[in-house]
This record gives structure tokens, sequence and C-alpha cells, in this order.
């Protein structure tokens, strides 16, 4: 079975953010960027079932400038097989990665998507339930363990007050959650073997896909900063304060 994983290159979750001085977008100029850290538990995943001898290849897909290359080596070295990256300077929005993912997984016919449950850069939890409606395959979103046999999958899935167990027929497409897996740092063994890989570059054209944005963003600003707290002595005091300063109560 092949499983076909999608993986984004974003702003590193450990940097601080800042937007641009002109207000229309976050800054990525001379930051540091990384895979998004929920792709980087579904390759993890990816591989793992194939060290369990389910999936036979891992391919891993970047959508956007020429960088995401490093995404796709980083992929290759956790254990994906090979990499396509569609390359394009335009603004990706998910609706456009879900169609270019539509178009892959009709090339590829993998037995199993998976992608991250969403962006760390935009937050859109979006891409793989617009894949899944785009590809008219089953989905399953917030993964915490998943079991594949007999052309199925059960996928365990954290919901308020439980975990929901949800059977799927393969194909599908499933979303990573945080407690699916911990990620295997990469060694630099496979960090030189990841050099050798394939990697295939595509353009959306060739994929017949229009990735035009269809969302205009208007403004991007930071959020208000927040007042530096005080400590009161007692209850009363609170109340007071809460009555006569923040006028609350
Ligand atoms: P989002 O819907 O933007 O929150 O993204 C959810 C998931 O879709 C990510 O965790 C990735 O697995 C995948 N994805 C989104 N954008 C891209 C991209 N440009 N290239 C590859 N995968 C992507």
């Amino acid at each position: 079975m092949k499983v076909l994983v999608a993986v984004k290159r974003v702003v590193d979750y450990n940097v601080k953010v800042r937007v641009k001085s002109d207000s229309t977008a976050v800054e990525t100029a001379n930051v540091k960027m990384s895979m998004n850290p929920f792709d980087e538990i579904a390759i993890e995943e990816a591989v793992r079932l194939k060290e369990k001898g389910i999936a036979t290849e891992i391919i891993a897909v970047s959508c956007g400038v020429a960088q995401c290359q490093e995404t796709l080596r980083t992929a290759m070295a956790i254990g994906a097989d090979r990499a396509i990256l569609v390359e394009t300077a335009e603004e990706l929005q998910p609706l456009a990665v879900a169609k270019l993912l539509k178009a892959l997984v009709d090339k590829e016919q993998p037995g199993l998507v998976i992608l991250g449950k969403q962006a760390i850069d935009d937050d859109a939890n979006q891409t793989g339930q617009m894949l899944a409606g785009l590809a008219d395959l089953p989905q399953v979103t917030c993964a915490s363990k998943i079991e594949i046999a007999d052309g199925k999958a059960n996928i365990t899935r954290e919901i308020d007050g439980g975990l929901e167990t949800l059977a799927v027929t393969l194909p599908a497409v499933m979303t990573a959650d945080l407690r699916l897996n911990e990620p295997r740092y990469v060694t630099l063994p496979n960090i030189m073997k990841a050099k050798k890989k394939p990697l295939e570059t595509l353009r959306p054209e060739d994929l017949g896909v229009n990735v035009a944005p269809r969302i205009k963003t208007l403004k991007v600003t930071e959020p208000p900063k927040r007042s530096a707290g005080i400590k009161v002595p007692d209850v009363a005091t609170l109340i007071a304060k809460l009555k006569t300063e923040a006028k609350v109560i």
C-alpha cells in the first residue's frame, strides 16, 4: 500500500512571529522555517506503517516555494521513499493545496493519505477535509491511533469527553493529531541517505490546477498588548479593585 503524506514548510514553532511593517502578512524573511509539527507526526506514522509491513512506499508531498525541498529532504530523512514538490511562488490557500493533492491522489493512487490536523501558520484545519471532499474519500480527522487490517482502518480520535474509534475502508484520508506518536530524531546517516532519494518537481499547471487565491487578506495586526498583572494582599482588596478599578462587579 502506498502512503501519501503532505508536509508543509512553516515558520518554526520556536520563533516568535512578527507582523510585516506594512501589515500585509507575517514576516518570513530571515526567519527559521521547519516542517509543520503535525506533518512530522504524519510522516512518522507512515514510516511506522512501513516498518510493520503495511505500507510499501511513502511519498512526501509539499506545495510552495523551491525551499520546500528542504522540508521534503527532512521527510525523506525520517523515512519517506520519494518526494514530490509542487512548486509555485503563489500564496497557497487550503483549497488550492487540496486540489493539488487531489490531482496527486488521482496520479499516485495511494491507499492512505496522511496530513497534519492543521498547519501552525494559518491554523486553518481545512486541507484534509477539503481533500477528502474533492477526492470523494472517507476521512478521519485528528487521529490519535490507527490500526489497519483487511483493507480497513480503525482510527481513534480524541473528542470532548473521551475517545471515538471510526472504521473506514481504504483508500482514505487521515489527519494526524499530537498524540498519534512521537517523531524520531533525524540521524546524520539518514540525512545523507535522503539526499540521494528521488525528488520530482511539478508545477500546478502540470496537474491542471489553478491555485489563484480565493480569499483576500485585508490586514494582519499584532494582538493587543496585555498590561502587567498585579498581586493583591487579600480578598477584600481584590473585590474593591474589581468594583472600583476594573468596574466588572
Ligand atoms: P491547514 O488546513 O492549512 O491547517 O493544513 C492542514 C494540513 O494540510 C497540514 O498539516 C499539511 O499536512 C497539509 N498542507 C497544508 N498546506 C500544505 C502545503 N502547502 N504543502 C503540503 N501540505 C500542506
